[in-house]
C-alpha cells in the first residue's frame, strides 16, 4: 500500500500517459469527438493502438530514467544522457511520431555526432535564428520528471526545468512555461492541492495574465494556438482549473483529462500536461480502472512500469 503522497508521485507520469493515450486519436481532426466522451482508441499521427501513449509521455520516460539513476538533472553529465536518450534512443529508435521543431533540432542533431546537451543547445539557437520560432509546446509537455526528481527543492527544480527545457526549445518562455508547471506539480504532491501561481515569482509578470485568462476562458479558447507553449499551458490549465471543485478525486481527474481532449487542439499534448498536474494532485488511485489496464507504450512500460519510474525519479 503506497501512501497518498506515493500515489500522487506515481498519478504523475500515469494521469499524463492516460492523457496522451486518450489524445492521440483526436490529434489529427484537431477536435475532441462529437460525443464529448473521448476514447482510447489509438491511431493518430503515430498510428497507435488503443491505450498507447506517444511522443509526450515517451520523451518523459527518457528524462525520468536518467533521473531515476540518481543523476542531478541540472548537471551537464545528466543533460548529455537526456540528450543522447532523445537523440540516439527515442529519435534514433522508438520515435513513433515527432513535432515539427524536434524533429528539426534531433534530425540535425542525428546527422551531426556527437550528440550531447551543448551540441543540442547550439543547434536549438541556429534554428531559432532561422526561424524566430523555437516556443513550441515540446518541452513543456515532457517536463513532468523534472518535478519528481526535486520535490520540494524550487530553486533546484526551477533551474533543472529551465535547463532540460532549452535543450530543445531555445526560446526562453518554452522554460518558464516548464519552471511553472513542475512547481505546481511539486506543490500538488505534497499538499494535495493544485495552485499554478506557487512559480509566478520566478517567472517574468506576464504569465500572470496568461493564468489569469486561462481561469476565464473556456479549454477550446486555447486550441488553435496550442502548439504554442503559452496556448498549450493556458488550455491544460483551465482543463485542470474547470473541476478544481470537484471533491472526488477519480471524477476530477477523469473530467479534466475529459476536458482537455474536448478542447480540441493538440489534443493528446494539452491532456498530457494536465494529466501531470491532475495525476500529481489526484493520485494514481484516481486513475480509472479501464484507462489503466490498457495504457502502455514506449520503451514497454504499462501503468505500473509508468508508476514505478515516477517513484523512482523522486528516490533517484
Ligand atoms: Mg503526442
Amino acid at each position: 500500500m503506497k501512501s497518498e503522497r506515493d500515489d500522487r508521485v506515481a498519478g504523475t507520469l500515469l494521469a499524463a500517459a492516460c492523457g496522451d493515450a486518450l489524445g492521440v486519436h483526436y490529434e489529427p481532426s484537431q477536435r475532441g469527438p462529437a460525443d464529448g466522451d473521448p476514447q482510447m482508441l489509438g491511431g493518430g499521427y503515430g498510428h497507435y493502438a488503443p491505450g498507447e501513449y506517444s511522443d509526450d509521455t515517451q520523451m518523459a520516460v527518457v528524462i525520468a530514467q536518467v533521473a531515476a539513476s540518481g543523476a542531478d538533472l541540472r548537471s551537464e553529465d545528466a543533460l548529455d544522457r537526456v540528450a543522447s536518450g532523445f537523440v540516439q534512443d527515442w529519435f534514433g529508435g522508438g520515435a513513433t511520431d515527432v513535432g515539427a521543431q524536434t524533429r528539426a533540432l534531433l534530425g540535425r542533431a542525428a546527422a551531426r555526432p556527437p550528440v550531447d546537451a551543448a551540441s543540442l543547445r547550439s543547434i536549438g539557437a541556429d534554428l531559432h535564428r532561422e526561424s524566430g520560432r523555437t516556443a513550441g509546446n515540446g518541452s513543456l509537455m515532457r517536463t513532468s520528471p523534472v518535478a519528481l526528481a526535486f520535490l520540494g527543492q524550487a530553486d533546484a527544480m526551477a533551474e533543472a526545468a529551465r535547463a532540460v527545457s532549452a535543450l530543445t526549445h531555445h526560446d526562453p518562455v518554452a522554460g518558464e512555461a516548464c519552471v511553472l508547471w513542475c512547481l505546481a506539480i511539486s506543490h500538488a504532491v505534497l499538499t494535495g492541492s493544485v495552485d499554478l501561481s506557487v512559480g509566478l515569482s520566478r517567472v517574468p509578470e506576464s504569465w500572470e495574465d496568461r493564468i489569469r485568462e486561462a481561469e476565464t476562458r473556456p479549454v477550446s479558447d486555447f486550441a488553435a494556438q496550442s502548439g504554442w507553449v503559452v496556448a498549450a499551458l493556458q488550455g491544460a490549465w483551465a482543463a485542470v482549473f474547470g473541476v478544481r471543485d470537484i471533491a472526488d478525486p477519480a471524477e476530477r481527474l477523469r473530467k479534466g483529462l475529459v476536458a482537455a481532449v474536448n478542447g480540441g487542439g493538440d489534443t493528446d499534448t494539452v491532456a498530457a500536461i494536465a494529466g501531470a498536474l491532475l495525476g500529481a494532485s489526484c493520485g494514481a488511485s484516481a486513475v480509472p480502472a479501464e484507462w489503466r489496464a490498457i495504457v502502455h507504450g514506449w520503451p514497454g512500460l504499462d501503468a505500473d512500469g509508468l508508476e514505478a519510474l515516477a517513484l523512482a525519479c523522486r528516490r533517484g
